[in-house]
């Protein structure tokens, strides 16, 4: 397929809006920086096509069938079976909880408030929640559980509006900022794995709680993760991205920690606005593209970026867990910018890496997946990391599949179903779209706003499509085309 027909359809008829379930708890602190495209709760997004038959199936057959007495093992009986174990829980209550928005499941919702309510329960006093005995506090991977957790339960709490547990949040990002800093008397905590990118991946969660709770004290955390990268012994992730522009230079060049430092970095840049965080991540997303990505989205062999086009078809590239933070790292951009060039790689890395890394029921993850030869697949997440990532990966794709921005609606990813979006003016518009995309390039789409409404409609067309014309109302148009492709 090269070609792409696109038809839009104006509805004249006043439609009844889908009902929005769920309102997240909104931020106590604004951003610095608004969005250009306004990302979708999963519960305006009803796909029925091709992506959403992965999407249910990742529901369906992985995420609700997750037993959550497995994930909160190794924190009932410190220490865990293994060293980095204590990530799975939050990761899951991350991807479960845009899941049921989605969905409204009220199974998974079940399983949800047990999980994030048992997995409090195990907070020590001091506000300590991690997989480690007394003696061991701090060492291998115990900041980036606390980081996954935090992250878990700030999703879970933000979209069901639990506020009970937000205290337990707060004890324990009050315990990180007690234990670790530059002050005297303090951890250091990039001494950790990956030249520190494993703990310093923390800050996304920390970001993300300053906004929650509007306490200081989080955000001057943050901004210690930020000098403490830049220390001798840190990655210098932001310093070495705008002076070399080359990911392999920074840190170790591990993608996956790496790649959840700089979606962290680029939360903080929404919250502060300084451009050189965003000039950094752009620097490191330019990289990428140009020299070390595969046809498929994939981004790393042996889970680390290499030299310059060095990226042999092995049977140990495409770590899941990367596939998924880089498709993060390009929502994060999406949204920031509203640049289709974001867009365009999120198209490629979830409908070929992302979907080629799930098994086609939703039941099974690969952690490395080749370009060829026999899929991966493995169901139990006991060490493997990319079993409890690519479930997030998924669940994310209904908040960018279409959005608003301050001139009309914008669809960024094809697939049949109903969106019902908000303009920035307060207006509903619903979009049905009618496609077997990607088996074929005639996509129908009926826009329908709820009363007379004047707005531009931006449809992305993929970088692989040689001819594309678009019909309103049955009368081709001339479309123009925009110049961030
Ligand atoms: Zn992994």
């Amino acid at each position: 397929m090269n070609k792409m027909i696109m038809t839009i359809m104006c509805a004249a008829a006043v439609i009844t809006p889908l009902a929005s379930a769920v309102t997240p708890v909104p931020d106590e602190v604004s951003c610095a920086v608004a969005d250009r495209q306004d990302f979708q709760q999963p519960d305006c997004v009803h796909l029925t096509g091709w992506i959403s038959s992965r999407i249910e199936a990742n529901e369906k057959n992985r995420l609700v069938k997750m037993d959550p007495n497995r994930l909160l093992i190794s924190y009932r009986k410190r220490p865990g079976g293994q060293e980095w174990d204590g990530e799975h829980v939050g990761k899951w209550l991350h991807a479960a909880t845009l899941a049921w928005v989605n969905t409204g499941d009220p199974e998974l919702r079940k399983k949800l408030d047990y999980t994030a309510t048992e997995l409090v329960k195990c907070q020590l006093a001091d506000g300590y929640l991690g997989t480690y005995t007394d003696n061991n506090r701090w060492t291998d991977w115990d900041v980036w559980a606390h980081k996954y957790s935090l992250l878990g339960l700030v999703t879970y709490i933000r979209h069901t509006g639990n506020m009970e547990l937000l205290p337990a949040c707060r004890k324990l990002a009050d315990l990180l900022c007690n234990t670790f800093g530059d002050e005297p008397g303090k951890r250091d905590i990039v001494a950790g794995h990956h030249v520190g990118m494993a703990p310093g991946s923390v800050l996304e969660p920390m970001v993300l709680l300053f906004r929650l709770t509007g306490e200081p004290r989080y955000l001057d955390f943050a901004k210690y993760m930020l000098r403490a990268y830049e220390q001798p012994n840190g990655p210098k992730i932001v310093s070495r991205l705008l002076e070399l522009k080359r990911v392999d230079k920074v840190g170790n060049g591990k993608a996956y920690e790496m790649l959840s430092c700089i979606n962290g970095i680029l939360e903080m840049y929404r919250t502060t606005g300084d451009p050189k965080l965003l000039e950094a991540c752009r620097n490191a997303w330019q990289d990428i593209i140009d020299k070390r990505l595969y046809i498929t989205g994939a981004a790393s062999y042996g889970e680390t970026f290499h030299d310059d086009y060095d990226l042999p078809n092995g049977s140990n590239m495409g770590e899941t867990c990367v596939t998924v933070t880089w498709l993060q790292f390009n929502a994060q951009l999406l949204r920031l910018t509203g640049e289709a060039r974001f867009a365009e790689q999120l198209e490629r890395v979830v409908l070929n890496q992302l979907f080629g890394a799930q098994k086609p029921d939703g039941s099974a993850w690969g952690y490395y997946v080749q370009m060829e030869g026999t899929k991966p697949y493995r169901g139990s997440i006991d060490g493997h990391c990319c079993l409890s990532s690519g479930p997030r990966g998924v669940a994310l794709i209904p908040t960018f599949a279409s959005s608003v921005d301050a001139d009309g609606v914008v669809v960024n990813l094809y697939d049949a179903g109903t969106v019902k979006l908000t303009l920035r003016d307060g207006k509903p518009v619903v979009l049905t779209t009618e496609t077997t995309y990607p088996s074929d390039g005639k996509i129908v789409i009926t826009v329908d706003p709820e009363s007379s409404a004047r707005f531009t409609f931006k449809a992305r067309i993929p970088a692989w499509c040689r001819e594309s014309s678009m019909k309103l109302n049955g009368k081709t148009v001339k479309a123009k085309t925009g110049v961030d492709g």
